[in-house]
C-alpha cells in the first residue's frame, strides 16, 4: 500500500506565493518514477489567514498556482486542520516559508500528533528562523560571520526616546554600509541595506513593522556562496553553488523577477573554499539542530579569503529553478530522488524518536 503525504503549503506569511510554487513542484516529483508506486500526494492548502483546506480548494490552488482570496470572518480552530479530515495522512511534508511554518510552529503540532515529517524539529526550525538566536549558536559553535548587534521593537518605538542613543550606538559599532532586517523572515522581506544615519533611522522603522526582534549587521562586500545540506545526524553537503545579480543586493525582486538572479553551479571558487563552505554548512546544520535538509548561505570575501556565514533556512525554497534542488541535481541526486530521500529520512526519525 502507498504512504499517503500530507502536502502542505501556503501558510500564513508573506512568502505565501513562494510556497506554492514549490509545493506544484515537489507535487510534480511524486508523481514522477519511481515515486507514484510509493506515495499519494494529498495537498494541503494553509490559506494567508491561517485557515486549512483539504481537498477541491487545495487542489485548485496547486493546479493554478493562484492563492485563495481571504473572505469572511475567522474563528481560530479554522486555523488547526480539522482531525476528521486529516487521519489517513502517513507523513506530512511542510513544505512552507517564513513565520508560521518555517519557524516550528506546525512543527510542534505535528510533533504532538506523533507522526512522521519533512525537515527539522521544533528547536531546529525555531533558531533557524530567529537570526537573532541563530547567530548565537552559530557564534557559540565558533562559526566566523558578520559583526552584528541585535535591537527590540520596544527600543525603536521607546517611549521615553532612547532611539537616538541606539542608532548612535549602532552607528558607532557597526559603521556603513548596514543591513537592518526583521529578525524572522525571509526572501528579504523587510531587509535595507542602510547608507546613513537617516538611512538607518527610516529602515529600523519598517523592520519593527515586522517583527518584535530586529538585527544589525556589518554590510560586507562579498561574494555570495550557498551549499545545501541533506541528513539527519550524519548530514552531507552538496557541491557549492554562487549568486550573481547587478542589483544592490539580493533582495525580493531580484530572487524572484526572471533573469534577475544568475545562479552558477558549481560555483567558480578553489577546492579548498569549497571544502571549506561545505563543512561550515554541516556545522551550521548541527549547530542549531537542523533534521532532513538545510540550504546554508555565505559571504565570501575574496580580497582575504575569508568565508562568513550569513544564514541557514531550513525550508529553504524548492521551485524546479531553486538553489537547494539544483544544488543536488548537481551532487548526483535528482529532483525526484531528493523528494524520496527527505520522505525516509522523516521516517528515520520519527522511528528514532518513538
Ligand atoms: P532567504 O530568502 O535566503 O531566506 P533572508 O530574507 O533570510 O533570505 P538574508 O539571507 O539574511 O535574508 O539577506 C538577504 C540578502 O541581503 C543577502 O543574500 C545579501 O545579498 C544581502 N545581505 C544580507 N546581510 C548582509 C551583510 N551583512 N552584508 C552584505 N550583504 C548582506
Ligand atoms: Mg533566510
Ligand atoms: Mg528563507
Ligand atoms: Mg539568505
Amino acid at each position: 500500500t502507498k504512504l499517503r503525504v500530507g502536502l502542505l503549503f501556503g501558510g500564513c506569511s508573506g512568502e505565501h506565493e513562494v510556497s506554492i510554487t514549490s509545493a506544484k513542484a515537489i507535487a510534480n516529483a511524486l508523481s514522477i518514477d519511481p515515486n507514484p508506486s510509493k506515495y499519494e500526494v494529498v495537498p494541503i492548502y494553509i490559506e494567508k489567514n491561517g485557515v486549512w483546506h483539504r481537498g477541491t480548494e487545495a487542489e485548485a490552488v496547486l493546479e493554478s498556482g493562484q492563492p485563495l482570496t481571504v473572505t469572511g470572518e475567522v474563528i481560530p480552530s479554522d486555523r488547526i486542520p480539522n482531525p476528521a479530515t486529516v487521519k489517513d495522512i502517513d507523513l506530512w511534508f511542510p513544505i512552507l516559508h517564513g513565520p508560521n511554518g518555517e519557524d516550528g510552529t506546525v512543527q510542534g503540532m505535528l510533533t504532538l500528533m506523533q507522526v512522521p515529517y519533512v525537515g527539522s524539529g521544533v528547536l531546529g526550525s525555531a533558531v533557524g528562523m530567529d537570526k537573532i538566536a541563530m547567530k548565537m549558536a552559530f557564534s557559540q559553535a565558533g562559526i566566523p560571520q558578520v559583526r552584528y548587534q541585535a535591537v527590540r521593537r520596544s527600543q525603536v518605538w521607546s517611549n521615553p526616546c532612547i532611539f537616538p542613543k541606539l542608532c548612535d550606538d549602532l552607528d558607532a559599532a557597526l559603521g556603513y554600509p548596514c543591513f537592518v532586517k526583521p529578525a524572522n523572515l525571509g526572501s528579504s522581506v523587510g531587509i535595507s541595506k542602510v547608507r546613513s544615519r537617516q538611512e538607518l533611522e527610516t529602515a529600523l522603522d519598517a523592520a519593527a513593522t515586522y517583527d518584535r526582534r530586529i538585527i544589525v549587521e556589518a554590510g560586507v562586500e562579498a561574494r555570495e556562496l550557498e551549499c545545501a545540506v541533506l541528513g539527519n545526524d550524519y548530514p552531507k553537503a552538496s557541491v557549492v553553488g554562487e549568486i550573481s545579480y547587478n542589483s544592490d543586493f539580493y533582495d525580493y525582486e531580484t530572487k524572484y523577477t526572471d533573469g534577475k538572479a544568475n545562479l552558477m553551479i558549481p560555483a567558480p571558487i578553489d577546492t579548498a573554499i569549497a571544502s571549506k563552505v561545505r563543512d561550515m554548512a554541516i556545522e551550521a546544520f548541527l549547530a542549531v539542530d537542523a533534521a532532513g535538509l538545510a540550504r546554508v548561505d555565505f559571504f565570501y570575501i575574496e580580497k582575504t579569503g575569508e568565508v562568513l556565514l550569513n544564514e541557514i533556512n531550513t525550508l529553504p525554497g524548492f521551485t524546479a529553478l531553486s538553489m537547494y534542488p539544483q544544488l543536488w541535481s548537481a551532487t548526483g541526486v535528482s529532483f525526484p530522488e531528493l523528494v524520496n530521500q527527505l520522505i525516509e529520512l522523516a521516517l528515520e526519525r520519527h522511528t528514532q524518536a518513538a
